[in-house]
């Protein structure tokens, strides 16, 4: 895609615009740029989703203002760019919405020049026609207006000096839209009367524009500071002043998709999540991706071994999933044994995945219950066999709830329970969604699989505060409620597009 050789020599230092916040509102150089960075510079607005596009390895640097937190002064973040540009032959310079629009770009670049470093700009969509936009309001239209203003919010409109031209903003323009100017929003506007604005022109300030998050408060010049202060809308916001607020009527599309707003958690199972995930971010959702988790062996691995060791003593071996089955084969081998020490013991597998994974190691299961239901393995098993003194081996996870264990002691089985394996998650997600769901703050979860099922609960355990639960089936909805999880939806075609229908 690039003409560039590979290894330049100097650096080089590029200003690119990350966009408003939806990661699909970022150009295609920018992602090109972003895939190939070593170093990455940016700011509090670039959304972490568009960061997340740089190679794991690249360095990323914080330099971003926002939370009153000591920050580097723009002297500082010009110095700094040029150092990184003389030792790196690609730096990303990553700003959110465009880098020229009030986004001190040019003073960057300016230095670049100064210090002989090449650079390139590469624009991206700003947030005051990206927020408008995405609360349907053109900046301008045909028949309504057909000139536009973007201006600083942020000065005080007070001071002697300022470099807005009030009288222009106030008579000269049709649309105004006015950036960082969520805290001086009155005074602006007082302005804009004084230079001879109807205070009945229509204004709305979008908050979090782009973003699922995004919150738009509507009214005119003289009503909106005070229903923004009663709303709560903070900073990221931008401000529009004129008719077209009016057009918002009727082209609010965004905010006006059936999932608009919710938080929805998916589940990981194979390459399947992405699509679901995406056709609910298509309808308006916010969605979580369930933290990727790993399976490691259990804290205490002797159990399981000597089980292994000792495999004739048993009658029945109950295996609850693939895990479990590779976990087990690798301690029979470690004890010198294979396939054949289980030659007189009967095995049981339960779902077809896990059958499978029995084949692979050379044995036949004996038994395939369908359903991961303590009822339905009971059920199979009593068919098969007389529980009272049998002698059974459950190997599954480490954290796995006891319903079947008690159950198959009460038909009078002799049982060893014994963790095969552990799932953890991978990284902090699991804290933070676990503090959400506690903060009623999640929407719904949702299950593709009884895979997912188990490895949710395993991870994240089964309170789910005040969130739905929607399953793709009557096999994953028994393994939720089997885990203790609620449900509240359940497809009723078993597919995905059936599973987003039942949650719409
Ligand atoms: N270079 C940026 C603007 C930076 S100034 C651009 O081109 O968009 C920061 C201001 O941008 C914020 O105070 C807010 O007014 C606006 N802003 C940035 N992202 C926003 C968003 N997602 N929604 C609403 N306003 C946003």
């Amino acid at each position: 895609m690039t003409s560039e050789p590979a290894s330049e020599a100097p650096g080089r230092v590029y200003l690119v615009g990350a966009g408003p916040g939806d990661p699909g509102l970022l150009t295609l150089r920018a992602a090109e740029l972003l895939a190939r960075a070593d170093v990455v510079v940016y700011d509090a607005l670039v959304s972490p989703q568009v960061l997340d596009r740089c190679p794991p390895d690249a360095e990323r640097v914080y330099v971003g203002k926002r939370g009153g937190e000591h920050s580097r002064t723009q002297e500082e973040i010009n110095a700094l760019l040029v150092e990184l540009g003389r030792r790196h032959a690609a730096v990303v310079r990553l700003k959110g919405g465009d880098p020229f629009v009030f986004g001190r770009g040019g003073e960057e670049a300016l230095a670049l020049v100064e210090a002989g470093i090449p650079f390139e700009v590469v624009p991206g969509v700003t947030a005051g026609v990206a927020a408008p936009a995405y609360a349907g309001i053109p900046v301008t239209h045909r028949g309504i207006t057909a000139s536009v203003a973007f201006a600083t919010g942020h000065e005080d409109p007070d001071k002697p000096g300022s470099h807005l031209d009030w009288d222009q903003l106030g008579r000269g323009v049709g649309t105004v839209v006015f950036y960082m100017s969520v805290g001086r929003m009155a005074a602006n506007f007082d302005r804009l009367v004084a230079a001879g604005r109807s205070p009945d022109t229509p204004a709305a300030a979008v908050e979090w524009g782009t973003y699922p998050r995004q919150r738009v408060v509507q009214g005119t010049v003289s009503t909106l500071p005070a229903r923004v202060a009663e709303a709560g809308i903070g900073a990221p916001a931008i401000v529009v002043v004129g008719d077209v607020v009016g057009l918002r009527e009727r082209l609010a599309w965004f905010e006006s998709r059936p999932l608009f707003g919710r938080r929805i958690v998916v589940t990981r199972a194979r390459a399947q999540a992405s699509d679901f995930a995406a056709a609910l971010e298509a309808l308006g959702a916010e969605v979580l991706q369930f933290p990727t988790i790993r399976i490691v062996d259990p804290a205490d691995r002797e159990p399981l071994r000597r089980a292994a060791a000792e495999a004739d003593r048993f009658d029945w071996i109950v295996f609850t999933s693939v895990n479990g089955v590779a976990r087990y084969w690798s301690a029979l081998r470690e004890s010198g044994l294979d396939t054949r020490a289980l030659a007189g013991v009967s095995l049981c597998a339960i779902g077809p995945a896990t059958a499978a994974a029995i084949e692979m190691e050379g044995a036949r299961p004996d038994l395939v219950p369908e359903r991961y239901v303590a009822e339905s393995v009971l059920e199979a098993l009593e068919r098969e066999a007389d529980l009272r003194g049998a002698r059974i081996l459950l190997a599954r996870a480490e954290t796995a709830r006891s319903v079947l264990p008690d159950t198959l002691r009460e038909r009078g089985a002799e049982v060893v329970e014994v963790a095969a394996y552990r799932t953890v998650p991978d990284g902090a997600e699991a804290q933070e969604l676990k503090t959400l769901l506690r903060d009623g703050a999640i929407d719904m979860v949702t299950f593709t699989a009884s895979s997912t099922v188990r490895n949710y609960v395993d991870v994240i355990g089964s309170d789910v505060g005040r969130a739905e639960v929607a399953s793709i089936g009557p096999i994953t909805s028994a393994t939720a409620r089997e885990l203790g999880l609620p449900v509240h939806v359940e497809a009723a075609e078993f597919t995905i597009p059936g599973l987003i229908r039942a949650i719409r």
